[in-house]
């Protein structure tokens, strides 16, 4: 069932998202060559508490997880494409590390992930999280009353195909309410003019998954959550939870762009 919003609550959402939007650049800002993972989770845990906000990854298990989530990241490095475990490793030059976080505050959830290198990048990164961002940018701006959930998908999908990149099969973004994940499911490629209708107060997750060597297959790490390029290849992945409102796409985990995180 899909869940529409009030204004009020979609409000609500945004300062949720802004929490999650100031743990991911507070993140980014804390990520160098030689900081780990482990320490990366600790930044966002402590803009997570200062909000006084609870993770909705600490202790998530989906059917498919062999164990339940010990961190409040998905922090997947290089071939990782999503829900890498934040560990020991430390980071190494020229690292693509993406980045994913949630919060919940008020009993309103938020998702957002971001990509970005460290120290100095390969331009084939820099070009493949270009995409991701595009890819993002333009199935946000077509979450649209009037359009229906595969214009998002068609949005998404064809920016990274264009640019020869590969989608991981069956995975995508989600509504996003009280939990974290709730219908409808949002594919990264489909047909324009299928699925659901659009609605105002519908909120949505809408995550490109990309990967650089153009094929569409992963497998899952022995810790049974990481998934990994099959090609050995890097991937990205960028996420915004979007509500569609009278006025068009509302971004709810917009980041500050630099800086200390906001008081
Ligand atoms: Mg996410
Ligand atoms: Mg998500």
């Amino acid at each position: 069932m899909v869940e529409l919003k009030t204004n009020t609550s979609i409000d609500a959402m945004h300062t949720t998202g802004k929490v999650v939007g100031r743990a991911l650049t507070a993140v980014r800002e804390a990520a160098a060559v030689g900081v780990s993972l482990l320490e990366l989770d600790e930044v966002a845990r402590g803009v997570l508490r200062d909000a006084g906000a609870s993770s909705p990854f600490l202790g998530y298990r989906p059917s498919f997880a062999p164990t339940r989530f010990p961190a409040v990241l998905c922090a997947s490095v290089n071939d990782a494409i999503v829900h890498g475990i934040p560990d020991r490793y430390r980071l190494r030059d020229g690292d693509l590390v993406s980045v994913d976080c949630g919060a919940v505050l008020d009993g309103w959830a938020g998702d957002s992930a971001i990509s970005f290198t460290v120290g100095r990048p390969r331009p084939a990164d820099l070009r493949l999280i270009a995409t991701a961002e595009r890819a993002l940018a333009a199935g946000i701006a077509a979450a649209v009353t009037g359009n229906r959930i595969g214009d998002i998908a068609h949005a998404v999908g064809s920016v990274c195909r264009a640019a020869g990149y590969g989608i991981p099969e069956g995975f995508g973004g989600h509504g996003v309410g009280r939990r974290m994940h709730e219908d409808p499911g949002v594919p990264n490629e489909g047909r324009p003019g299928r699925g659901l209708p659009l609605r105002n107060g519908m909120v949505l997750a809408i995550e490109p998954m990309l990967i650089a060597g153009g094929t569409d297959t992963y497998y899952t790490a022995p810790d049974g959550w990481t998934l990994r390029t099959h090609d050995g290849s890097r991937a990205a992945h960028v996420e915004h939870t979007v509500a569609v409102t009278e006025q068009g796409p509302r971004i709810l985990t917009e980041r500050p762009e630099s800086g200390p995180p906001a008081p």
